[in-house]
C-alpha cells in the first residue's frame, strides 16, 4: 500500500465529473487500499478518488468506527435536513464552514469485487456520503455555502496567504508523521472542530 498525494483546490481533477468504474481487478483493489491508507494517515473522515488524482467514481469513508469503500455510488437522500455542522475538506486545508446536508442518506453501489453494497446513514455518516459523492461530480462543499460564509470561504481561498497554507499542508503530509490534521486556520471561517473537520 502507499500514501497518495492529495490534490488541492485549484487542481482541475477536483472539478471534473468522475467516470464510472468498469474494471474490477487488482488495479482497483490497490486504489481502494491506497485511498484507505491515505485517509487514515491524514485522519480523514472520507476520501474520494478525484482527491488523489483519479477521476473514477470511488470513495472511502470512516465515521465513528464505520469504515469502508463504495464504487459507482448512487445516493438516496431524505427530504429533510440535519442541523448544520462544520465541514472541512482535505482538498481545502485549514478551512471549515457549516454546511446544510440531508438528514439521512442511503447509498447503493458495489464493492471492489463488484458485489452489491447498500448502506444507510444518518448524521455524520450521511453528511460524509453527501460530501464524498459531491467530489465525484466535481462539487466542493464551499459550492454549497451561502451568504457571508460563502464570501468568507472564497475570500480565504483567493487570499495570497492561502497558497502558503496549502504548501505547508502538502509538505507536512509528505513527511507523514503520525498526522492528525486540522492545525492551520486561515482568517474567515471557524477552524474545523469535529472529527468531520478533517473530512474528505
Ligand atoms: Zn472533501
Amino acid at each position: 500500500m502507499a500514501i497518495l498525494n492529495i490534490r488541492i483546490i485549484g487542481d482541475p481533477v477536483l472539478r471534473t465529473v468522475a467516470d464510472p468504474v468498469t474494471e474490477f481487478g487488482p488495479e482497483l483493489a490497490k486504489l481502494v487500499a491506497d485511498m484507505t491508507e491515505t485517509m487514515e494517515d491524514v485522519d480523514g473522515a472520507g476520501l474520494a478518488a478525484p482527491q488523489v488524482g483519479v477521476s473514477k467514481r470511488v470513495f472511502t469513508y470512516r465515521i465513528d468506527g464505520v469504515e469502508g469503500h463504495i464504487i459507482n455510488p448512487v445516493l438516496e437522500n431524505s427530504g429533510d435536513y440535519q442541523p448544520d455542522h462544520v465541514e472541512g475538506c482535505l482538498s481545502i486545508p485549514g478551512l471549515g464552514f457549516p454546511v446544510r446536508r440531508f438528514r439521512a442518506t442511503k447509498v447503493t453501489g458495489v464493492d471492489m469485487h463488484g458485489n452489491p453494497v447498500s448502506i444507510e446513514g444518518e448524521g455524520m455518516l450521511a453528511r460524509c456520503f453527501q460530501h464524498e459523492n459531491d467530489h465525484l461530480d466535481g462539487i466542493l462543499y464551499t459550492d454549497r455555502l451561502e451568504g457571508e460564509d460563502r464570501k468568507a470561504a472564497l475570500r480565504s481561498i483567493r487570499n495570497a496567504n492561502y497558497d502558503a497554507v496549502t504548501e505547508r499542508t502538502t509538505a507536512k503530509r509528505a513527511k507523514s508523521v503520525g498526522s492528525s490534521f486540522g492545525g492551520a486556520s486561515v482568517g474567515g471561517g471557524s477552524a474545523p472542530g469535529s472529527s468531520f473537520g478533517a473530512a474528505g
